[in-house]
């Protein structure tokens, strides 16, 4: 392998990613560096995301920049906003040592006026997305005439999000003699004659097998019945407390669903998709970039662009309807050479789905075993361990505390004390966990599911009601001070004419009970919107026995969640958001 000197790359900008911790050049860098050093090299790259291609191209581009010219000499066109503010950067970076080097980062949704003044300005390599620089191009306050080198970064990608015209007008004004490279993490026809016409001999690199998925990702199914797909997601998210990841739903609507469902069970997630404004798109990513978001619930348009290397998972709720997105999804853990897992939740219909893409990754992916309520409790509480092995001890602010505190402890061992500590966690686990029902994968080999997905822990059915009675959900239960005597005084007085009443289960958050089915239309429409203690009251016919889902217990709050956030350090995992904070115990 080459170091970057080897490759051509000059002192400032060696020093640059020296300090930027690049050891090595990556297989794309390694190929492309030289090749653009050169003259009238043009490259075609299959290179998924993640693999080094920004500074692939960013350093030999920024290399050849005469920085007394200050006319844009380097084009970079690509999808997104978040892309371009990336892509832009990353080149500050690299050029850090470059005396009096520009880059101008220009993109729809912010002031063309300002950006209008910097080109003025003069400015030496400009990142657009296509839309904003054709703009800027109609006003004729961009030149592009002086351009040596053009970069599409995710050609795919703006193929797909309709920039093919823009693409078109815009090469049409850059002039022929210049160095074109295109990269692309798959080869769709459009790409074919874009290449044809605007690119001269252009040289193919294929890093990894035309549209093979990165080798350090892990990919699982889970097959699953439609109505266990959110509990499905929820034991995974539990299953991996350190969990940093993009949950892809299909639709802005699954998105914002599936995110206000997580957020009401306690767990730290948002959405993003397009319904969104700017500003509160830039919130989420931002919240998300530094880590005090820990799942991102996104739609495929919305997350692209969105640039953060260190996932650890990414969750297919459903699969896209097409591989390159499956591509796409997966490309953005295992980013860096670091090793990520892709996720997906299925439907038995999608199983086709599955073997299609494995055949084009040339991956197989593997079965997931869905977490029983026990593994979930050890492994919380294996990370508890962790984390009180790691936390820092900030001996000053804690010294006038310890004296009382050894004192109130001091008849007991040590054992006694790690053994109370953990009991402490893991009661409250084992509490939440202990009424839940184990959701079953859908048995592959005859495609049906499974005589029912529910099924209790010793592999009993859930429980049956009464003949003639209809079962019901209710949002209150015993942590609300809900007694059998005052549920059934609360039933009779919403539904009047004296129903029979059947089987009450009072649970710690919410309760099941039975009335005879002839009451049942009276039932849901009086006591729905009902209030108690100033809250509305829900309730649901109950097919099966909820142990999780709507409606169902929040997710236990850890242990150290219940101190103030300014005290954790700030890899801690569940870090809350303020609205998860306000949740019910
Ligand atoms: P990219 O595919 O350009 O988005 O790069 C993915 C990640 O790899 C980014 O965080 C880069 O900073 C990082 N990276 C790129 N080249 C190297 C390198 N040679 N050594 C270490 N990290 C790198």
């Amino acid at each position: 392998m080459k170091t970057f000197e080897e490759l051509g790359v000059a002192l400032p900008i060696l020093k640059a990613i020296q300090e930027m911790g690049f050891e090595s050049p990556m297989p794309v860098q390694e190929e492309v560096i030289p090749f653009l050093l050169g003259e009238d090299n043009d490259v075609i790259a299959l290179a998924q995301t993640g693999t080094g291609k920004t500074a692939a191209f960013g350093l030999p581009i920024l290399q050849k920049i005469n920085v007394s010219i200050y006319q844009p000499q380097a084009l970079i066109l690509c999808p997104t906003r978040e892309l371009c503010l990336q892509i832009a950067d990353d080149l500050n970076d690299y050029s850090k040592y470059i005396d009096g080097l520009k880059t101008l980062p220009v993109y729809g949704g912010s002031s063309i006026e300002s950006q209008i003044k910097t080109l003025k300005r003069g400015v030496h390599v400009v990142v657009a997305t296509p839309g904003r620089l054709l703009d800027l191009m109609t006003r004729k306050t961009v030149n592009l005439g002086l351009i040596k080198n053009v970069i599409l970064d995710e050609a795919d990608e703006m193929l797909n999000m309709g920039f093919s015209d823009s693409i078109n007008a815009i090469l049409a004004e850059v002039p022929p003699a210049r160095n074109m490279l295109l990269f692309s993490a798959t080869m769709p026809q459009g790409i074919a004659h874009i290449t044809k016409k605007y690119m001269n001999n252009p040289k193919e690199i294929v890093i990894g097998k035309k549209n093979e998925g990165n080798k350090n990702i892990k990919h699982i199914y889970y097959l699953v019945r439609a109505q266990d797909k959110y509990l499905a997601l929820k034991r995974i998210a539990d299953y991996y407390p350190n969990i940093y990841g993009i949950i892809f739903c299909r639709t802005r609507k699954e998105t914002q669903e599936i995110a206000d469902k997580l957020i009401q069970d306690g767990y730290n997630a948002d959405s993003l998709h397009g319904e969104l404004s700017q500003a509160q798109r830039d919130y989420v990513m931002q919240k998300f970039r530094l880590r005090n978001l820990q799942l991102l619930v996104a739609t495929d348009v919305a997350a692209r662009g969105l640039d953060v290397d260190d996932l650890t998972h990414i969750i297919n709720y459903g699969l896209p309807d097409d591989v390159e997105s499956y591509t796409h999804r997966s490309g953005r853990t295992g980013r860096a050479g670091k090793t990520g897992i892709s996720i997906s939740i299925c439907h038995i219909k999608e199983k086709g789905k599955i073997r299609e893409i494995e055949r084009i990754i040339n991956k197989k992916f593997e079965p997931g075993e869905m977490p029983s309520g026990k593994a979930i409790c050890e492994k919380q509480i294996f990370n508890l361990i962790d984390q009180i092995e790691k936390v820092k001890v900030n001996e000053d602010e804690i010294a006038s505390l310890m004296p009382p505190i050894f004192r109130k402890l001091e008849w007991l061992d040590t054992e006694d004390i790690i053994k109370r500590m953990v009991s402490l966690e893991f009661n409250r686990m084992i509490d939440y966990y202990k009424d839940a029902n184990e959701i079953e994968v859908v048995d592959e080999r005859s495609g049906k599911d499974r005589d029912s997905a529910f099924k209790k822990k010793d592999g009993r059915k859930s429980r049956d009601t009464e003949e003639g009675f209809v079962r019901y959900f209710i949002n209150f239960g015993k942590s609300d001070g809900l007694y059998p005597n005052q549920l059934i005084d609360l039933i009779n007085k919403c539904v009047p004419g004296k129903a029979k009443i059947g089987k009450i289960d009072l649970l710690e958050n919410f309760s099941f009970f039975e009335v005879e089915e002839t009451a049942a239309k009276r039932v849901m429409d009086r006591m729905n919107g009902f209030e108690l203690d100033g809250r509305r009251i829900s309730v649901e016919v109950a097919q099966e026995k909820k142990g999780e889902g709507r409606g169902a217990k929040k997710r236990p709050a850890p242990f150290y969640d219940r101190f103030d956030k300014r005290s954790r350090n700030s890899d801690k995992p569940w870090r809350h958001t303020s609205r998860s904070a306000s949740r019910k115990k």
